[in-house]
C-alpha cells in the first residue's frame, strides 16, 4: 500500500539524470520525455526524487519506444519503498546487531529522525532487509571469493534451539572458515528436511568445487543416513562436544551429588545475616525496643535464588531499615560478615560448567578458599594484629 503523506509535507528534493544522454543504439542526444517522482523517507527527512526519463528524438531507431531512466535512482531508493537505503540500514542494523524491538524502532525514528512509520511497515521493511542479507549471504561469488585459499572443506550440522517456543533449527556449518552455510526448522515429522540440507551442503561443496574432508555430528540417525547416502566415502566423526558431554554423564552425575551435599552442610547464611541486621537495628536505635528475629527456622539450603534475594544485605528493604530513619551505622565487623555470606552464597549458588571444569569441584576450591580465607583473620587475630580482611 502507498504510503500517505500528511498534507504539507515538505520534501528535500533530488533531481536525478541519465548519466549518458546519447542514444545506446544511434548516438543521438536523448530528449526528455517525462518525469517519474519518487517520495520517500530518508535520514535527513521527506525527499522527493525527480527523475528525468529520456528517449531518442529519432522515430526510425532501434530504441523507438524505450524509456531511459537515471541510473543513480536505485543508489537511494528500490523503486515504490517509501523508505531510502539508509532507513532500511538504520532498521536492520538496529534490530539484528542490537536487537532492538519493533516499538522501539519506531518510537526511536520519529524522535530522532521524525520518520513516522507503522509497525506494519517497519516490519515489513525488515523482512526484506533479512531476505537481501540471505541473499548476500548465499552469493555464490562471494562464497567462492571467501574460500579462495581453502584446499577442503569440514562440514557439521546440529540442532540448535533458537528460542523458548520455537522449533529446533537444524543448521549446517563449515568449520574452515566458520560460516554458517544454511539451516531449516527441524519438524519432529519430517526426517528428509535433514536430508534436504546436507543435499544443499553438496551442491555448495560441488559449486565451490572443493572435497569435503569430513562431516562432524551428534551422529542422530537421520544425519548418518542422510550423510552416508549424499557424501559416500567422507569421514563422519562425532562432535567432540558431544561425545565429550557423552563419556562424562557418570562423572557430571557424581559432581551433582557432590554439590548437593555441600550445599547441605554449608547453610545458615541467613541467620548469621539476620543476627547482624538486628545488631544493627539496635545500635540505630536503642530506646526502642525491637520485635525480636527468630534466628531459628533456617534450615533450607542456601540455594533457592527468591529467597537468596529477600535475605541479601543490599537487598533494599533489608538495608532501609537501618540506613533510612537514622545515620549509617558504622559496622566495619558487621560489614565483612556480610561480605562473606555474600561471597558464599555466589559460591553455592554458581552452578555453570562443563565435564572438564565441574561446577562441584570448582565449589570445593572456592568453599576451601573462604575456609582459609577465615582461619587467616583469626590467627591474625590471636596476634593482635587490626586486619579487616
Ligand atoms: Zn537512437
Amino acid at each position: 500500500m502507498a504510503y500517505r503523506w500528511p498534507a504539507g509535507t515538505t520534501f528535500k528534493r533530488i533531481d536525478l539524470d541519465v548519466q549518458d544522454r546519447s542514444c545506446p543504439a544511434c548516438g543521438r542526444a536523448m530528449h526528455v520525455c517525462d518525469h517519474r517522482y519518487h517520495h520517500l523517507w530518508t535520514l535527513q527527512g521527506p525527499t522527493q526524487v525527480g527523475n528525468r526519463l529520456v528517449r531518442c528524438p529519432d522515430a526510425s531507431c532501434e530504441t523507438r519506444g524505450c524509456t531511459f531512466s537515471p541510473e543513480a535512482e536505485l543508489s537511494i531508493s528500490m523503486p515504490r519503498w517509501c523508505l531510502g537505503w539508509d532507513v532500511l540500514c538504520w532498521l536492520g542494523h538496529r534490530r539484528f546487531a542490537r536487537h532492538w524491538s519493533v516499538s522501539q524502532l519506531r518510537a526511536e525514528l520519529q524522535d530522532t529522525h521524525q520518520i513516522r512509520l507503522s509497525d506494519d511497515a517497519i516490519t515489513h521493511y525488515i523482512g526484506r532487509y533479512q531476505t537481501m542479507l540471505a541473499a548476500r549471504q548465499q552469493d555464490p561469488a562471494r562464497l567462492a571469493d571467501g574460500y579462495q585459499d581453502i584446499t577442503s572443506l569440514g562440514l557439521t550440522i546440529d540442532g540448535l534451539p533458537p528460542e523458548k517456543g520455537h522449533e529446533t533449527f537444524d543448521v549446517v556449518r563449515e568449520l574452515m572458515r566458520k560460516r554458517v552455510w544454511c539451516a531449516a526448522p527441524l519438524l519432529a515429522s519430517a526426517p528428509q528436511e535433514g536430508r534436504r540440507l546436507i543435499a544443499l551442503a553438496r551442491q555448495w561443496a560441488e559449486r565451490l568445487d572443493k572435497p569435503v574432508r569430513v562431516w562432524m555430528s551428534d551422529k542422530q540417525d537421520a544425519f548418518v543416513t542422510a550423510i552416508a547416502g549424499e557424501f559416500p566415502g567422507t569421514p563422519h566423526r562425532y562432535c567432540q562436544n558431544h561425545f565429550l558431554r557423552d563419556v562424562a554423564q557418570p562423572v557430571l552425575d557424581m559432581d551433582s551429588r557432590a554439590k548437593v551435599k555441600m550445599r547441605s552442610k554449608v547453610r545458615g547464611l541467613r541467620a548469621i545475616e539476620r543476627r547482624v541486621l538486628a545488631d544493627r537495628r539496635q545500635a540505630a536505635t536503642p530506646e526502642r525496643p525491637l520485635p525480636q528475629e527468630s534466628p531459628q527456622g533456617d534450615d533450607t539450603p542456601r540455594i533457592d535464588p527468591s529467597e537468596a534475594a529477600t535475605a541479601a544485605p543490599w537487598a533494599p528493604g533489608a538495608l532501609g531499615v537501618a540506613t533510612t530513619e537514622n545515620a549509617p551505622v558504622e559496622d566495619a565487623a558487621g560489614e565483612i560478615v556480610l561480605g562473606y555470606c555474600a561471597a558464599v552464597r555466589g559460591i553455592l549458588n554458581d552452578s555453570q560448567g562443563g565435564p572438564l571444569r565441574p561446577p562441584g569441584v570448582r565449589m570445593r576450591e572456592a568453599l576451601q578458599d573462604v575456609r582459609d580465607s577465615l582461619a587467616r583473620n583469626l590467627q591474625a587475630q590471636k596476634g593482635g594484629l587490626q586486619s579487616h580482611c
